[in-house]
């Protein structure tokens, strides 16, 4: 029985956190596909190409190759046989992802990824194109989204306790920019599939949220 779980929405919707439990609660596979994303910008960042020169990123696809490799169950990118997790969290690194993803050429690559793993296994797949694009026959699909204002607070509250200094009010255009990026490109761009259930997490708890997805994926 196809088992997967596709979770779209926008930046700081808690994606990756509740993808990662409900993977565990539900015993599949977890697929983190704004992390290939990352690792092929740090590649364009480590290489001096800007994010407005396409032609300079489509040359690079063709020397970038991106895997995925699993250790003590936790998704690791490996990078041209280099593991590249520890580098890709940055906001330097975010937001040249959220440039170059607009890019044909770099969706291709990963978009065909991305479906190889789902064909191996049953995944919990995460993204902003995962239920409209990767895997349009996912069994669930999800779109899971706060409001800016609340999605600023939690990234804020991150960043914060990770001795990053930070300004809640660049924090929240951030969030704005690579949303109204994200949304208004013109592959792939995000928005619901028409089959999957709104879910906002604006006012609820992890724990809040893992359980209405997981009731909804148990009663599909
Ligand atoms: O989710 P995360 O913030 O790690 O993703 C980094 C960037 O990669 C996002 O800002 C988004 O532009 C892009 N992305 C995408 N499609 C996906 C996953 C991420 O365009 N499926």
């Amino acid at each position: 029985m196809n088992r997967t779980i596709a979770i779209d929405g926008p930046a700081g919707a808690g994606k990756s956190t509740i993808a990662k439990l409900l993977a565990r609660k539900l015993d599949l596979i977890y697929v983190d596909t704004g992390a290939m994303y990352r690792a092929m910008a740090y590649y364009f960042l480590s290489h001096g190409i800007a994010a407005e020169d396409e032609a300079a990123v489509a040359a690079a696809c063709q020397d970038v190759s991106v895997s995925i490799v699993y250790e003590n169950g936790e998704q690791q990118v490996i990078l041209n046989g280099e593991n590249v997790n520890g580098v890709i969290r940055t906001e330097e690194v975010g937001n040249m992802a959220s440039a170059t993803s607009a890019y044909p050429v770099v969706r291709e690559k990963l978009v065909e990824l991305q479906r190889r793993l789902a064909e191996k296994t049953a995944v919990v797949m995460d993204g902003r194109d995962i239920g409209t694009c990767v895997l349009p026959d996912a069994r669930v699909k999800i779109y899971l989204t706060a409001s800016t204002a609340a999605r600023a607070e939690r990234r804020y509250e991150e960043l914060t306790a990770k001795g990053i200094a930070c300004d809640r009010d660049e924090v929240e255009r951030d969030i704005r920019d690579r949303d109204y990026r994200d949304m208004h490109r013109e592959t792939s761009p995000l928005c619901q599939a028409p089959d999957a259930v709104l879910v906002d997490s604006s006012e609820m708890g992890i724990d809040e949220v893992v359980e209405t997805i997981y009731n909804i994926a148990v009663s599909k």
